[in-house]
């Protein structure tokens, strides 16, 4: 066989195994109608990997990763591990494939699938087709953090005590990469940027303008637009189908990604994709998390996993019928009318009518069937 692909899959803990293995199973029966191979071996991270090896992400887990062509993940982390201490806690593993990985740009898209209006809480969403691109290495999450006694008074004469600080920094060429990346995935798709900063107030955010409008020329076709933060979330409620692509630094992206994610109807339908160089391993994961209120009762939406597959097809590894088909296979099964708990519960009357309740299984089941 000509297409082979060495992806890493890596379940983790909660619901991950159950939508990772539905993930697995849509890559399994794509790849054989499409006549390329995955060849996946299995590791540990998160809870999991504290439980067998007392460290959240194993050097052999971490190895494997960046050996790979692609690694998807399920979900980590859960209350059986909220006790530990911030460094060996499951979420450390994702930050360490970010990290071992170089994984810079974190894309979010957030499709309205047309079958599910009635799932989102807005009125009258519209067209919802975004992509959100993400910086994932930089800025206040990584920046100098610290506390410190301070002998500083407020106006009214009380004595600040302990002060805490985060510091944001991004450099040019952390800035200039993202937005590369940005204008291109604007270019690919309806040619419109987005760029989401806080400018009126934060250097940082003018630094991030200034690269965008010296790098706008090159990309001339690309209609710019530029938004403050608190601004594009009003937007993004009250005008959603007219965002294209929307690039943003990390805090931001975070924030801005999960008010997307809930316009389109549930976390459980929403895929991610962290990429670095062309040419290095990319990580595809669903955006939710462990969901341990749900887990081991085969509740949990497989889609946004599935997604994540389609994701991987389509962006990374070049294979766009077979994405292609991913996608159309879950319109179809939502159009036919199948439902996980999470996207059963809004809707009128009318729409209820003809709503087929399923399991993790069975949704993963007919969208194998709808593979065309
Ligand atoms: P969560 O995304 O796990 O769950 C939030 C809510 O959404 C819950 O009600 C859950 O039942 C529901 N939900 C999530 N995924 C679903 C799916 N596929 N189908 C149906 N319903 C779904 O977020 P949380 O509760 O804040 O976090 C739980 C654990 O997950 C924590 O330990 C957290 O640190 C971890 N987490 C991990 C990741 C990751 O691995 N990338 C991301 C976020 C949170």
């Amino acid at each position: 066989m000509g297409r082979t692909y060495n992806i890493v899959s890596i379940p983790g803990d909660g619901i991950g195994p159950e939508t990772n293995g539905a993930a697995v199973r849509v890559l399994e029966a794509v790849a054989e109608k499409y006549g390329f191979e995955p060849r996946i071996t299995e590791y540990k991270a998160g809870g999991c990997a504290i439980d067998a090896f007392g460290v959240p992400l194993p050097g052999e887990t971490l190895h494997a990763a960046q050996d790979s062509d692609a690694v998807l993940l399920g979900a980590v982390g859960g209350p059986r591990w909220d006790m530990i201490e911030a460094e060996r806690r499951p979420e450390q593993a994702i930050l360490g494939l970010r990290q071992g990985m170089h994984l810079y740009a974190n894309l979010r898209p957030a499709t309205l699938q047309k079958e599910l209006g009635d799932v989102s809480p807005l009125k009258d969403p519209g067209d919802i087709d975004l992509l959100i691109v993400r910086e994932l290495t930089g800025g206040i999450y990584f920046g100098k953090q610290g506390s410190y006694k301070s002998s500083e008074k407020l106006f009214d004469g009380t004595r600040k005590g302990v002060i805490a600080f985060d510091t944001e920094t991004y450099s040019e060429a952390e800035i200039t990469r993202i937005l590369r990346r940005g204008f291109e995935f604007a270019m690919k798709r309806r040619k419109k940027l987005t760029l989401v900063d806080k400018a009126n107030v934060l250097n940082t955010s003018r630094f991030w303008r200034k690269i965008a409008q010296d790098l706008a020329p090159e990309y001339p076709e690309v209609e710019m637009e530029y938004l403050y933060v608190d601004n594009c979330s009003m937007q993004l409620v009250s005008r959603p189908s007219t965002f294209d692509v929307i690039v943003t630094s990390n805090m931001f992206g975070d924030i801005l990604s999960d008010l997307a994610g809930q316009i389109t109807g549930s976390v459980g339908l929403l895929p991610s994709a962290s990429l670095g160089n062309p040419g290095m391993p990319g990580l595809f994961e669903p955006i939710h998390g462990s969901a341990p209120d749900i887990a081991g009762q085969k509740k949990a939406n497989p889609i946004a996993s599935i997604l994540s597959v389609q994701l991987m097809l389509k962006l990374h590894l070049g294979e766009k019928d077979a994405a292609e088909s991913i996608s159309q296979a879950v319109r179809k099964t939502l159009a036919e009318g199948a439902r996980t708990p999470d996207i059963a519960v809004h809707g009128d009357e009318g729409s209820k009518s003809k709503i087929i309740l399923v399991n993790t299984d069975e949704m993963t089941d007919r969208i194998i069937a709808n593979l065309e």
